[in-house]
């Protein structure tokens, strides 16, 4: 388990509940290969988060995976712990409603292609569950990459439909190597078919930003975020990333995860997580970024 032998404190942690899941995703940072599950039981996982908790002042943590819902009994008492939890499910069991919990649902695209990159029927299976969960807000959390790229207005026309949802968009991290592993085409298709180059990337991000005004308000990444995110301000941002410094990211075993959950092979020039381009935002005091801030659900 991570050990601080001065213990610094961290606004937010995050922590893999599990390393099984019931897909197995194109783009995963966490099945590139089958692996053996090292879980820990119920009472050490939960011991282990209290603890840290404790120790680092810990007031945020979000529940990742794996498959998160796969230890809904972890979730639902881990969930007790904190003032303010977020779950980030692929949205494949019911969802649970939880206080104090926001939760974050995986969609890759319109039907035919989240179902390409996530498997057969599991858009409708998804839906299904969005629409008869009773969460007071569910946000989509779509990864953008160059297969579902080019289908972001239909995916955004079919989920801006469902009552109480938002969306926001990531886009695709790569490694800065891969290797091939056999009978397991998932890092051929993340290392030639997925990431852009920061160019690439460029058009794509302008597109989203014209999606906002398109559908207003639900689109939560903030404009002066995505525009950091441009090739032209990118380094900048991902230079100076603290997510280690703020965000404890454990793996399933408690360890600490560096430099954030992606794994230390992680691109970070090319990293497409909003985190880094909302901490300049938020700190060049962007109103709207302050308020996503301020309304509590990241
Ligand atoms: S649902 Fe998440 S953890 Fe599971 S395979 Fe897909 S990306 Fe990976
Ligand atoms: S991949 Fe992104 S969020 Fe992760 S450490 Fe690198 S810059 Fe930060």
């Amino acid at each position: 388990m991570f050990f601080e032998v001065e213990p610094r404190e961290y606004h937010s942690a995050i922590v893999d509940v599990t390393d099984r899941c019931n897909l197995r995703c194109q783009h995963c940072y966490y099945y590139r290969e089958e692996h053996e599950s090292q879980e820990l039981s119920k009472e050490e996982l939960l011991d282990g988060i209290r603890l840290l908790r404790d120790r680092h002042h810990i007031q945020h943590m979000s529940w990742a995976g794996g498959e998160p819902l796969l230890r809904r009994d972890v979730i639902e008492e881990g969930a007790e712990l904190f003032p303010r939890n977020v779950l980030n499910t692929n949205g494949m069991f019911p969802l649970p409603r939880l206080s104090r919990t926001n939760v974050y649902v995986s969609i890759d695209g319109p039907p035919e292609i989240h179902d390409q990159i996530r498997g057969q029927g599991t858009y409708e299976r998804v839906i299904q569950n969005v629409r008869e969960g009773a969460c007071d807000l569910v946000i989509f959390c779509s990864t953008v990459n160059k297969l579902n790229e080019p289908h972001l207005d239909a995916m955004i026309a079919g989920l801006s439909r469902l009552k109480n949802t938002a969306l926001i968009f990531a886009f695709f991290t790569p490694l800065k190597s891969y290797h091939r592993v056999e009978r397991y085409p998932h890092s051929e298709t993340q290392r030639h078919r997925m990431p852009f180059t920061l160019e690439e990337r460029d058009p794509v991000i302008h597109r989203v930003l014209e999606l906002k005004e398109k559908y207003p308000g639900y689109i939560l990444n903030p404009s002066r975020a995505l525009e950091l995110m441009l090739s032209e301000n990118a380094a900048a941002c991902t230079r100076n990333c603290n997510m280690t410094e703020r965000s404890l990211t454990l793996d399933v075993r408690l360890n600490r995860r560096l430099p954030c959950v992606v794994g230390s092979d992680v691109d970070c020039n090319l990293c497409g997580c909003f985190f880094p381009f909302m901490t300049v935002a938020s700190r060049e005091k962007d109103p709207e970024t302050l308020e996503f801030f301020a309304r509590g659900i990241h």
